[in-house]
C-alpha cells in the first residue's frame, strides 16, 4: 500500500497497544506501517507495569511458606533475608528479554520502528525528535499514560511506581498514598518482603468503586498481615527529616529498632545525596496531625494520560479535563485520519483492553469491517495478598439498577486454615431477581485472578445462578462455593 503517503499507518507509541496495531496492519493487511517509541519498547506493562510487579508479588509471597511449610511438618524451613540486588538482576534480565521479544515482533512484520518520541503536526503527519516528518494515511496514538504527585511542596521526594523497580535498595520503611490499585498492590508486596509499610489514603475505605464488602475484607486482611492502613488520611506536608527545624524525628523503622536519636540521625546522615527517593528518611505531616519520619514516600495517587506536548489539540483533536484524547466507539478522534487507544484515551486502562483497543482500530481501518470496541463486563484483578478477583456489577451498583439477590459466604480456606491462619476468603455473585443473570462476582481469595478470568466468560455469556448451580463442584476446592451457594445472604 502506501502511495502519496509513507507509511499506510504511524503509529505513536510502542506499548501493549501500540505494538499489536502495528503488526498486526502490517503482518496481517499488508500495510505500511511506521512506529515511534522514545523510550523502551513494551510501555508500562512490561517495562514498569503489570510484568515486573507481579514478579514481585512472586517474590513477595516466599516469605509465609517456611511458616506454612512446618504446620505441613517440613522441619528447619526459614525465611532467610530477600536479596533485592539479585533479584533485579534476574528481573532486568527478564524485561530485556521481553523487550526484545517486543521489537522482533516488529521487525518480523516489516515494521519500521523510529527510537525517539514523535509528535502529530497535522492530520496525516507526525514529526519525530530529530525533525524529520512522515506522513501517514493513518496515524494512532497510542502513548499511554503516567503516575503523577499530588500538588504539594517537596513532592519530588516521594517516588511513583515506575522508580520502585530500579531501586539501589528497598527502605526499611515506606509510607504509601493513595488506595488504588498500585496503592494496595505495593502494600502487600513491600510487606511481603520486610519493609515497614504504613499507608495512608484519604477517603473511607481502599479501592474505591470495587465490591464494599469485598475490598473491606482485603482492607482487613491487608491489616492483618502488616500493613499499618490508615483510610480517611493524606499527606499535608513533606520535606527531607534532616531539613526539619526540629531535630531528627523517631522513623517507623527506628521505632521499632530501638534506635537513639543519635544513631538514626548517623544513619540518615549516611544516605545523605542519595538518588531521587533515596535522599535520606522524609518527615511527613498527615491530614489527621500525626508527624513522622520514613525512609521513603510512595505515591500512588493516579495516572494521567501522556498528551503533553504532543500537538494533538493544535491538529483539532480534543482532549478531556485530564488531558485524555475523546474518541468514539470505534477509537476515532475527531480529526478523521487520527485515532487513539489505550490509557491515553482514559477509557479502561487495562493492558489488555488496550490490546483489543488496538485489534478494533485494525478490523475497522484495514480490515474494512468497522468494529466497535466492547467495553462492558471486562473482568480484571488487583494483586493485592490475598487477590481479588472482580467482573460485572458491585452490589452496590447493581441494587441501583434493579433487585437483586446476594449470594455471599466468607470462610478459612483448607490450606492456609491448617496451617493455624486466621485469614478469609470470600466468594460473591450478585443475581438479577427477575432475569436470574449473575450480574457480578467477586473474589478474595489466593490466586482471585486466575479464578476470576474463568468466571468472567460465564458472566459475560450473561449465564443465570441456576446454570451456575447445574455446574458440578470441583471438591475440594474455594471456588466450588461458586456453584454450591444455594440460599441467598440477602435481597436488596
Ligand atoms: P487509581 O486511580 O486506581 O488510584 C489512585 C488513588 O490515589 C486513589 O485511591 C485516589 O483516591 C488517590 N489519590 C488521587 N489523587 C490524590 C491526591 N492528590 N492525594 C491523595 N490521594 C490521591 O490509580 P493507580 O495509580 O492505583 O492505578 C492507575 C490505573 O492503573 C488503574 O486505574 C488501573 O486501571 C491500572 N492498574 C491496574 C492494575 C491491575 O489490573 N491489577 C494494577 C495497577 C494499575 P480517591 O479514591 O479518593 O480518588
Amino acid at each position: 500500500m502506501a502511495d502519496k503517503f509513507d507509511f499506510d499507518l504511524f503509529v505513536i507509541g510502542g506499548g501493549s497497544g501500540g505494538v499489536r496495531a502495528a503488526r498486526v496492519a502490517a503482518g496481517e493487511y499488508g500495510a505500511k506501517v511506521g512506529l515511534a517509541e522514545g523510550d523502551r519498547y513494551g510501555g508500562t506493562c512490561v517495562i514498569r507495569g503489570c510484568v515486573p510487579k507481579k514478579l514481585m508479588v512472586f517474590a513477595s509471597e516466599y516469605s509465609s511458606v517456611p511458616e506454612e511449610a512446618a504446620a505441613y511438618g517440613w522441619d528447619d524451613m526459614h525465611a532467610g533475608t530477600f536479596n533485592w540486588h539479585g533479584f533485579r538482576e534476574r528481573l532486568n534480565g527478564e524485561l530485556d528479554r521481553l523487550e526484545g521479544i517486543y521489537r522482533n515482533l516488529l521487525s518480523g512484520a516489516d515494521v519500521e520502528t523510529f527510537d525517539q518520541r514523535a509528535k502529530v503536526k497535522d492530520a496525516h503527519t507526525v514529526e519525530l525528535a530529530d525533525g524529520t516528518t512522515k506522513s501517514a494515511k493513518h496515524i494512532l496514538v497510542a502513548t499511554g499514560g503516567y503516575p503523577v504527585r499530588p500538588d504539594i511542596p517537596n513532592a519530588d521526594l516521594g517516588i511513583v511506581s515506575d522508580d520502585i523497580f530500579q531501586l539501589e535498595k528497598l527502605p526499611k520503611s515506606i509510607l504509601i498514598i493513595g488506595g488504588g490499585y498500585i496503592a494496595c498492590e505495593f502494600a502487600c508486596i513491600l510487606n511481603g518482603l520486610g519493609v515497614e509499610v504504613t499507608q495512608y489514603y484519604r477517603g473511607a475505605q481502599i479501592l474505591r468503586g470495587f465490591d464494599d464488602e469485598a475490598r473491606g475484607l482485603v482492607a482487613e486482611s491487608m491489616k492483618e498481615s502488616g500493613v499499618d492502613l490508615h483510610v480517611g488520611s493524606d499527606i499535608v506536608e513533606m520535606c527531607l527529616a534532616k531539613d526539619k527545624h526540629d531535630g531528627p524525628q523517631p522513623t517507623a523503622s527506628d521505632a521499632s529498632m530501638g534506635m537513639s536519636d543519635k544513631e538514626a540521625e548517623a544513619m540518615r546522615s549516611e544516605t545523605d545525596g542519595a538518588v531521587a527517593g533515596q535522599q535520606g528518611p522524609i518527615w511527613v505531616k498527615a491530614s489527621t496531625g500525626t508527624e513522622k519520619v520514613f525512609d521513603m514516600v510512595l505515591f500512588a495517587t493516579g495516572r494521567m494520560p501522556s498528551t503533553n506536548d504532543m500537538g494533538l489539540e493544535d491538529v483539532g483533536v480534543k482532549l478531556g479535563r485530564k488531558g485524555e484524547i475523546e474518541v468514539d466507539e470505534y477509537s476515532q478522534t475527531g480529526v478523521p485520519s487520527i485515532y487513539a487507544i489505550g490509557d491515553v484515551t482514559d477509557r479502561v486502562n487495562l493492558t489488555p483492553v488496550a490490546i483489543r483497543e488496538g485489534m478494533a482500530f485494525v478490523q475497522t481501518v484495514f480490515g474494512s469491517d468497522p468494529t466497535p470496541v466492547d467495553h462492558d463486563l471486562i473482568p480484571s484483578a488487583i494483586f493485592t495478598q490475598p487477590e481479588m478477583g472482580t467482573v460485572g456489577l458491585s452490589e452496590e451498583q447493581a441494587q441501583d439498577q434493579e433487585e437483586i439477590e446476594v449470594y455471599c459466604t466468607s470462610f478459612k480456606p483448607m490450606q492456609t486454615s491448617f496451617a493455624g491462619k486466621s485469614n478469609r476468603v470470600m466468594m460473591k455473585l450478585i443475581v438479577s431477581k427477575e432475569s436470574r443473570v449473575v450480574l457480578g462476582c467477586h473474589i478474595v481469595a489466593p490466586n482471585a485472578g486466575e479464578l476470576i478470568q474463568m468466571v468472567g466468560i460465564a458472566v459475560k455469556a450473561k449465564l443465570t445462578k441456576e446454570q451456575f448451580d447445574a455446574t458440578c463442584a470441583v471438591h475440594p476446592t474455594m471456588s466450588e462455593e461458586l456453584v454450591t451457594m444455594r440460599k441467598p445472604a440477602r435481597t436488596a
